[in-house]
């Protein structure tokens, strides 16, 4: 950076995140966090404890060794345990990594080791999965398990309980005085595809994109509202909501290790949330919950919906019967991970009914700090029309500029751009709607067919409970969709009886050329469609004549 040729006179006050804990302890001491703990009950607790418990966790680890840039792993559930794990990590200059207990365990022993973790924060649920995999493990020297002494579990691991091992400092610490450029957290990507690759926040980039995320256009958060973040902490940076919802002085709901329908519904009832997110599969088990018991949504305003596509049926659902305003929401890992929200514009502010569900079947539009395009393969800029799709490339000061270690290489393009991968298609008001991903768009004759909007039609058949489409080898177009579907439980949907659904709200060409009706549908451990997967079952298909 050149030096100014006159510099600014305001204070050099670096955004850290620790800033974020302090706001929220000095503004909102007495705001709630209730969670659901690992042991079963209800515990509560407030910003100020919070904050002080991380304060005394990060004097606990410099007493230990860590050192600034050092790696903390977790291996937890969303609690107030693993919030103080964060911003006990940061908050001595360490770098919290948020490893996905999902994943394969071979998966995770290779991404502890790529980040040299050297300890990792871990609930009592895993720890057997540590254990299975501790021989592989070659930089972590302490387990430290998110319980107290009495709730222990026997184990063969160099492990302490986190709270007696916590009592052995007091609280009396200040935070490290850090650079706010210095890494502040890491979050693997799933790796669909080659090794999964380390995304690295920054404290700066945690703070700006907490600050644009809360905004109303975005998530619109406030001391008001009582947010319940289902997404998982290790999923993404945890949808930004663990710096979001302090620095708002929102009051936190977690939900431990239960993300049924029943145990969702209880927490959002009883603990009256206001707004919550996860996706699209979370929603699924509590609408069906909704169903079965004839419960209601009384207190809840908002649920953000992403991770993948919404089906409209659900929005419908939600809107409509429970009186929830959806919010469409579309990010990624390398975005910390928020890139847009949909929100309404004064442009459609005033539509209604099935126009209203057209917008909100778009990710909505960027917030301050992400700027995007679309472009042909070449890189040339496509229109803003809503109509023509190209891939989706976004630039900002919280997008990964590269990979930890320099995997993967240079990713931005000369203009600095990062390409999500996505396909996309955007609006004269700025509005983004994810077409595909770019290796599940299918190329017919030249011209690109959505998957996502024929899985989103074909759901919304009565007797369809999933669906999914692939791309498959066709002598004359080169690739025809195939749509693969998954029953609702008792029902038995005709093929004919779907494509006569589909025909009508789609181009005659996008139809798929079958359907195939199977028990399951590959998942990832982010919960999408594993499209390789299926694309591999379905190697030897070839379409009827
Ligand atoms: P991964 O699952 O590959 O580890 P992420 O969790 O970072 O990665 O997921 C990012 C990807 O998820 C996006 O690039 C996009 O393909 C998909 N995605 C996220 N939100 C949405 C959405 N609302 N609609 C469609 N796709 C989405």
């Amino acid at each position: 950076m050149p030096s100014p040729a006159m510099p600014g006179l305001m204070q050099d006050w670096p955004l850290t995140c620790n800033r974020i804990l302090d706001h929220a302890a000095i503004q909102h001491p007495n705001r709630d966090i209730v969670s659901r703990s690992v042991e079963g009950e209800i515990h509560r607790t407030t910003y100020r404890e919070l904050r002080a418990r991380a304060l005394r966790l990060a004097k606990r680890l410099e007493k230990w060794g860590l050192k600034e840039g050092e790696r903390a792993a977790t291996l937890a559930w969303n609690t107030w345990r693993h919030m103080e794990a964060w911003y006990g990590v940061m908050g001595v200059g360490g770098i919290y990594h948020t490893v996905n207990p999902r994943l394969f365990p071979d998966q995770i022993a290779w991404i502890v080791n790529h980040a040299e973790d050297r300890l990792i924060l871990v609930d009592s649920t895993f720890v057997p999965l540590l254990e299975n995999i501790w021989p592989q493990l070659k930089t972590i020297e302490l387990v430290v398990v998110l319980t107290n002494a009495a709730h222990m579990p026997g184990t063969s691991l160099p492990a302490v309980p986190y709270e007696e091992w916590l009592a052995e400092v007091d609280g009396d610490f200040a935070w490290k005085a850090l650079d706010e450029r210095a890494a502040a957290g890491m979050c693997y990507t799933s790796g669909t595809t080659g090794n999964p690759k380390g995304v690295v926040y920054s404290h700066r980039s945690n703070v700006l994109h907490a600050m644009s995320a809360s905004v109303p256009d975005m998530l619109g958060l406030s001391s008001r509202d009582r947010v319940m973040p289902v997404v998982p902490l290790f999923h993404a940076n945890g949808w930004s909501l663990a710096f979001s919802a302090p620095m708002a002085g929102s009051a936190l709901v977690l939900p431990g290790p239960r993300m049924d329908g029943e145990a969702i519904w209880e927490l959002l009832d009883r603990e009256h949330v206001t707004l919550t997110a996860a996706v699209p599969t979370v929603w699924l088990m509590l609408l069906q919950y909704l169903e079965t018991t004839g419960m209601t949504l009384p207190w809840l305003e908002r649920v953000v919906i992403g991770g993948s596509a919404c089906p409209r049926a659900m929005t419908e659902k939600f809107e409509n019967v429970y009186n929830v305003r959806v919010m469409h929401a579309w990010g990624m890992t390398e975005m910390s991970p928020i890139g847009s929200v949909c929100t309404l514009k004064p442009e459609v502010a005033d539509v209604d009914g099935s126009a209203l569900l057209d917008i909100q079947e778009k990710q909505g539009h960027a917030p301050f700090g992400v700027e995007m395009k679309i472009t042909d393969d070449d890189g040339n800029p496509r229109p803003w029309d809503g109509r023509t799709f190209g891939r989706l490339k976004v630039r900002g000061p919280a997008v990964a500029s590269s990979y930890f270690k320099g995997d993967g290489g240079e990713i931005l393009d000369d203009e600095g751009y990062f390409d999500t991968g996505d396909v996309a298609h955007i609006d004269e008001f700025g509005y983004m709607q994810i077409t595909d991903r770019a290796k599940d768009v299918i190329k017919s004759g030249g011209e690109w067919i959505s998957t996502i909007d024929l899985e989103n039609i074909a759901v919304g058949h009565p007797d369809v409970a999933e669906a999914a489409v692939i791309g498959v080898a066709h002598p004359k177009w080169d690739e025809r969709p195939l749509l693969v579907i998954v029953p609702r439980e008792g029902k038995s949907p005709d093929k004919a009886d779907v494509l006569a659904f589909m025909d009508g709200k789609i181009a005659k060409w996008w139809m798929p050329n079958d359907v195939v009706i199977v028990d399951e549908i590959p998942h990832t451990a982010t919960g999408k469609i594993k499209k390789t997967k299926l694309r591999e079952q379905f190697s030897d298909y070839s379409f009827p004549d």
